[in-house]
């Protein structure tokens, strides 16, 4: 036992994720958090009561189908029609995963071999790092950067090389808000093209578009057979502790992905895969009014930022807003973010845990918004009386 560190040298240094670290704070502090992001209201009732039906009939109770239950897979398919006009096969292409946490370790696990490169958005969603050195690849950063975090597409194809194995995406993208345009999406479909890469792309917020439209890459010239495309039914319905994802790609993609999936979790989450079929068909006016209900959310929240003193990225999409705290005379993200519980009774995460670069993400901070409007107002409120005076 002595003398070899305990943890998988794969894994040394990713600690706690920051989400469970800011939310234990919040728990001790009794402040408000807008740290991690999960709601604080429950999606739709019809769709907690599909669950509770699913329950009670014994649907689900069961290890249910290693790639899903069929009314989730068809549920899902018609989804990516009626939404993007996309065909997939519910036998073959479809693959129901717990929640797109595990759709993307098992795309990291099945698609990568040790020493493969991925080409990924800095800031970084905090499980990519971990679920590319679990499969012994190297993460390769494209970094994005303030104030409108666009992604620079010469850069990107400087960062191509022969190790370049796939390209890891995610647009709306967490945590800066950014929703890829078509232009880029474009651009970056002809490098994939061009020099054969794989595509993975992380879509959990496709529903959160405020300013532009959401582009699945799937859907460009070149892409159907390179591209894994992953969801999942925690932000879009409200619902993040069901943890109910999925993957769609082509069957050969899929396979490969549910061959290291199996043996993960094999399945998960019975009777939810139920609800959420459910919850997939309800209608567009349920979309739209989740839309537009958070986007009135981050108008409140990023103008209350921005009056207490943050620079303030208004974001395109996601239920986060990023901001920089140099205008409050601070310039550390991290000890910003452990002393704000007791400065102003508000958690916050630090941006700068999703860089490689400690430089690049030092001052900004995200908030979520996520939340009901009295919290959001009683947070910005707070906020503006810690620092604004
Ligand atoms: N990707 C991104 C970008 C996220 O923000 C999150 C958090 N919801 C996830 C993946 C994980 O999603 P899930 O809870 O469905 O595993
Ligand atoms: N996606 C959530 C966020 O960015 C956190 C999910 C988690 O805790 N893994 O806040």
């Amino acid at each position: 036992m002595t003398g070899r560190p305990l943890l998988n040298r794969r894994l040394e240094g990713l600690g706690t994720t920051i989400f469970a670290e800011m939310s234990a704070l919040a728990v001790r502090t009794g402040a408000i958090n807008l740290g991690q992001g999960f709601p604080d209201t429950d999606g739709p009732e019809s769709v907690r009561e599909a669950a509770v039906r699913a329950l009670r009939d014994g649907r689900g109770n069961q290890y249910p189908p290693g790639p899903g239950v069929p009314e989730l897979r068809t549920a899902i398919v018609d989804h990516q029609r009626r939404f993007y006009g996309l065909d997939f096969d519910p036998d073959t292409e479809v693959l129901v995963t717990a929640g797109a946490t595990e759709a993307v370790a098992a795309a990291m696990l099945a698609l990568l071999e040790p020493g493969d490169e991925v080409i990924a958005f800095e800031p970084f969603y905090d499980s990519y790092a971990a679920c590319i050195a679990m499969a012994g690849a190297t993460r390769v950063p494209l970094t994005l950067r303030a104030p409108d975090f666009r992604p620079d597409m010469e850069r990107l194809r400087t960062l191509i090389t022969p190790r370049t194995r796939l390209l890891l995406l995610n647009s709306p993208h967490n945590p800066t808000g950014m929703v890829l345009t078509r232009e880029e999406a474009t651009a970056i479909a002809r490098l994939a093209v061009e020099h054969d890469l794989l595509v993975v792309t992380d879509e959990v917020y496709e529903h959160l578009v405020f300013e532009g439209e959401h582009i699945p890459l799937v859907s460009l010239p070149g892409m159907r057979e390179r591209t894994v495309s992953i969801s999942s039914a925690g932000k879009t319905f409200s619902f993040t502790g069901w943890k109910i994802g999925w993957v769609t790609a082509s069957a050969p993609l899929v396979a490969a992905v549910r061959t290291a999936k199996q043996f993960l979790t094999y399945v998960s989450g019975g009777p939810f895969q139920y609800a959420v079929a459910e919850a997939l068909r309800l209608p567009d006016t349920y979309f739209a009014d989740f839309r537009a209900d958070m986007r009135a959310k981050r108008d409140l929240l990023a103008g209350g930022l921005e009056r207490a003193g943050f620079t303030v990225f208004r974001p395109a999409g996601t239920y986060f807003v990023t901001t920089d705290i140099r205008p409050l005379g601070e310039n550390d993200g991290v000890a910003f973010c452990r002393a704000l519980p007791e400065r102003a009774g508000v958690v916050a995460v630090p941006n700068a845990v999703f860089y490689d670069d400690p430089e690049a993400g030092r001052t900004q901070v995200r908030f979520t918004f996520c939340k009901r409007t009295e919290v959001l107002t009683d947070a910005v409120d707070r906020l503006r009386k810690a620092f604004a005076g």
